[in-house]
């Protein structure tokens, strides 16, 4: 999918993304072969490692670990090491962003089912909780921290749990310092020299705290825009995530790499998730009619709450699969079947509103065909006129 459709679509909700630069890679092959064999055995060169290209990775976003979640950011313990097993039980290898990166840039090769774990801003339960299931699984992960949490009491990792992951291997990245919306600078600050703050200085801070190199950042409800990507990449991380859930080929761009925001309430997310497709080996069951929603880029995104009361309904269908321009249907709730207009070049549908809505909860349900199957989505908005306006040029995503 093109950037530049996530950019109109300015939507979804969580995550993050990565790039990559291979300047390690030179390091380790001039230390790893002494000079004297060098020139001996330069005619043969190590053939460059076998990597594959067809490979798809997932990453999964979590919060918080707890019993009775009831908000968007927690999942039940239980249900997370459920997950954790039909990753397994599906055939999904749990991969490091590392080696993910390292995939990225031809060094290393992945499983052709692969998944990332990562968990988001630095609750305590990550380290109590996930920490112990994820290591009966032997599964890598990694911990996006926003650097004014740490010790902030509560619910908040300190810093003496974090050096005690990173000495385990568990691998930390940035979140920013502030977890505020990058698009738009808190009351009284200067934009760019705030946002410059938010990018570079979380970096510098876990870097300066941990001794670690940082290389991926994750945008705080995966909302961001250009002057962030851009920012961001300039700061030198490899990775920016968003949370628009996708399963990623090598080529997906490294400014916006897709993440599932995995949790309890919406047990879906992570259906589409570990649905691989058609041609992985998966039996194509019906899931494979409900493979868009969780993942879909949407405009309003699922659950938005939006002050326009004439607002313009969009959907990115590339997550479908080759669909049958002449058979996609947008419906409305309390206004039925509505004429949407598909265009099968961006795979965008879209519906603009001729009358204003009244403030409540819609229910969008989009249908299509794909090789003759019919295949559905949903997702719900709600008009209100108290809720903030969002960013114009904003790019988003998430889940
Ligand atoms: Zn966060």
């Amino acid at each position: 999918m093109s950037r530049r459709i996530l950019v109109v679509l300015s939507v979804l909700p969580l995550i993050l993304a990565g790039c990559k630069k291979s300047s390690t890679l030179a390091k380790l092959d001039d230390k790893s072969v002494p000079a004297a064999s060098a020139s001996a055995t330069a005619a043969t060169p190590t053939p460059p490692p076998a990597v594959d290209r067809s490979a798809k990775v997932i990453v999964l976003c979590y919060h918080r670990f707890e019993d009775n979640p009831h908000d968007s950011l927690a999942i039940a313990p239980a249900d997370f090491r459920a997950q954790m097993k039909e990753l397994k039980d599906n055939g999904i290898e749990v991969v490091s962003l590392k080696d993910m990166l390292a995939w990225r840039r031809g060094e290393k090769s992945i499983p052709p089912k692969s998944a990332v774990i990562t968990i988001d801003d630095g609750y305590v339960s990550g380290y109590a909780v996930a920490w112990p299931i994820l290591k009966e699984f032997g599964y890598p992960f990694t911990m996006f921290i926003y650097t004014n949490y740490v010790g902030a009491g509560g619910k908040s990792m300190s810093w003496a749990q974090l050096e005690q992951m990173r000495d385990a291997g568990v691998d930390i990245e940035s979140h920013t310092v502030s977890h505020h919306d990058l698009r738009h600078a808190p009351k009284g600050q200067e934009y760019n020299a705030w946002l410059h703050n938010e990018v570079y200085g979380s970096k510098d801070i876990l870097e300066q705290k941990l001794g670690v190199k940082i290389v991926a950042f994750a945008f705080p409800y995966g909302t961001h825009n250009e002057l962030v990507r851009k920012t961001a990449l300039e700061a030198g991380y490899q990775a920016l995530f968003t949370v628009y859930g996708q399963h990623m080929g090598i080529d997906a761009p490294a400014d916006q790499l897709g993440r599932y925001a995995v949790e309890s309430m919406h047990p879906d997310v992570f259906k589409a998730a570990v649905n691989f497709g058609n041609n992985d080996g998966v039996a194509p069951g019906v899931e494979a009619a409900q493979l868009a929603s969780a993942a879909m880029v949407t405009q309003p995104m699922n659950e938005e709450r939006i002050p326009n009361t004439r607002p313009v309904i969009k959907a990115n269908l590339a997550s479908m699969g080759e669909v049958e321009p002449n058979s996609v249907e947008m419906r409305v709730s309390g206004f039925g079947l509505v004429p949407a207009k598909y265009d099968p070049q961006t795979k965008l549908v879209s519906y603009e509103f001729t009358q204003n809505l009244v403030p409540k909860t819609y229910t969008v349900i989009l249908s299509a065909k794909v090789k003759g199957r019919k295949m559905e989505t949903r997702w719900n908005f709600t008009v209100d006129p108290s809720a903030p306006a969002a960013g114009k040029q904003a790019a988003t995503q998430g889940t």
